[in-house]
């Protein structure tokens, strides 16, 4: 049942504006804060960028043996992407795997796509040698049909299994509709090996536990200027400088204005997320299952079950940054299509966060020029490949590795903005009108 839309927009106008990220306001009151670099400072290694990728790298180079590491972040750790994503921890990259097996042959695409899934792993393990309270959900994704035509689980499910070796768990829809309780779906995949977690707990988890090894990291520190200096490399921020040998550029949608080819690279792209009340019993009306859930679409919703028995809701992707109240005027009525039963149910939270995106919708990583390193262009799927990029720069640093080179085919590669808003909008479009065109024909025939 689809609830018009005007009865929505009636309803939200009522009810008061949400506050801003769920995450931040959840973080623990002793939550550690970095002070701002001040002075100057000498360094083996300097991140641009407090996310998952620069927090990574720190933490590959110190689990290496490099400790003379320093981070500096323009506001807070945490507070780009990886503060404020949809909180799903899971394999494989944005670009697709048949294209990825299509470009780079057979092995080449495995080695990669399990650079991701190892990722996943290690996650998981530095959570636990860690001790980093992030509520981790060990339940698995699901990815839910939105179509009746089986044929597109079936094609993804054989390729990860065939070329990738992964298992991805077929759910009929009468086993789906009794753990997802939405008539919109028909079957699904399960991603057994996948968890979800509250991502700004773990990027502030991360950042304590490398200050903790002695890494200086350094808030409210934007880099405003990257010079070469003598053998290395001069990082200049508002009070203070950094005089280091190598320097790793991890600064996501968040352009941080050093190099204009790494800009020019990405396209900043918006994403919306918002949470509801809590649900408390209601929430077994929605789903019987701890599991994150994801769908066929191109421009699909994804959810998941909070540790508070809210439901944390994503979806559509925008050249735009929106307020919380535009934020929640549209998920919520995404929201509804999926669980009409939900209707009435008060928006708490509602945010929006900038990806990163490369043309070819693969990371960037590897080394721009001696001594100068990137790992940017995660797109909407960055959690794991962020760690997986950490490992690869961290290993190349510390031991001169050279497995970043695989990513070589993915470079550094001109957007062509503004155009380049305008195409990928046009892109959105096209495809979001695809899938309704394709849902509707299903329901007439
Ligand atoms: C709403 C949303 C939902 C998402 N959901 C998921 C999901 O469920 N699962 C998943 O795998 N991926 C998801 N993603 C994608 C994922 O969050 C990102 O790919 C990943 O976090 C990117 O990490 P990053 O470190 O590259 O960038 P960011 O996390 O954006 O970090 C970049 C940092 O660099 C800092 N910075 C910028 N310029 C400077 C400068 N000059 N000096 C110092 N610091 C600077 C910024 O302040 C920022 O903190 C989502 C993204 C969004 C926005």
């Amino acid at each position: 049942m689809a609830v018009p839309a005007t009865t929505i927009d009636c309803m939200t106008s009522l009810t008061p504006a949400p506050a801003e990220s769920y995450y931040r306001e959840t973080m623990p009151q002793q939550r550690v804060h970095h002070t701002p670099l001040r002075g100057h400072c000498e360094t083996s290694v300097c991140v641009i960028g407090g996310g998952f990728a620069g927090l990574n790298t720190a933490l590959g180079l110190v689990e290496r043996g490099v400790r003379d590491v320093v981070l500096v972040e323009a506001g807070e750790i945490g507070q780009g992407a990886s503060g404020r994503n949809g909180g799903f921890v899971f394999g494989g990259f944005s670009r697709g795997e048949a294209a990825l097996l299509k470009e780079l042959g057979a092995s080449k695409s495995r080695e990669l796509y399990s650079g991701t899934t190892r990722a996943v792993e290690l996650i998981r393990q530095r959570i636990d040698r860690y001790g980093i309270e992030c509520e981790r959900s060990d339940s698995g994704v699901i990815w839910a049909n939105w179509f009746r035509d089986p044929e597109v689980l079936r094609r993804r499910q054989r390729l990860l299994s065939e070329h990738y070796g992964v298992h991805w768990q077929w759910l009929a829809e009468d086993e789906l509709r009794r753990l997802v309780r939405s008539a919109r779906y028909h079957d699904a995949l399960f991603e057994p090996q996948a968890f979800h977690f509250h991502p700004l707990k773990y990027a502030a988890g991360l950042a304590e536990v490398l200050a903790g090894t002695g890494v200086a990291i350094h808030e409210h520190s934007p880099a405003t200027a990257l010079r070469r200096s003598g053998a290395g490399w001069r990082v200049t921020t508002p009070d203070g400088e950094v005089q280091s040998a190598q320097v790793v550029l991890a600064c996501g949608g968040y352009l941080a204005g050093l190099r204009k080819e790494v800009d020019a690279a990405v396209m900043p792209i918006a994403t919306y997320v918002m949470v509801t009340e809590p649900l408390h019993d209601r929430m077994s009306e929605v789903l019987t299952t701890r599991a994150a859930v994801y769908d066929t679409r191109f421009a699909f919703d994804y959810y998941r079950p909070l540790a508070d028995t809210r439901l944390l809701w994503g979806g559509r992707i925008s050249v735009r940054d929106r307020s919380p109240r535009d934020v929640q005027r549209l998920l919520y009525r995404d929201m509804l299509k999926v669980f009409p039963q939900l209707e009435g149910v008060r928006i708490d939270h509602a945010w929006s966060g900038l990806m990163s995106y490369a043309r070819h919708q693969m990371p960037q990583i590897g080394r721009m020029e001696d001594g100068v390193w990137l790992a940017q262009a995660f797109g909407g799927h960055g959690v794991a490949p962020t760690t997986f990029a950490g490992e690869l720069l961290a290993a190349a640093i510390a031991e001169g590795d050279g497995r970043w080179e695989d990513l070589a085919k993915y470079g550094v590669v001109s957007t062509f903005k503004p155009a380049g808003f305008a195409a990928a909008q046009l892109g959105y479009w096209w495809a979001q009108a695809k899938d309704n065109w394709k849902a509707l024909r299903e329901a007439g025939g």
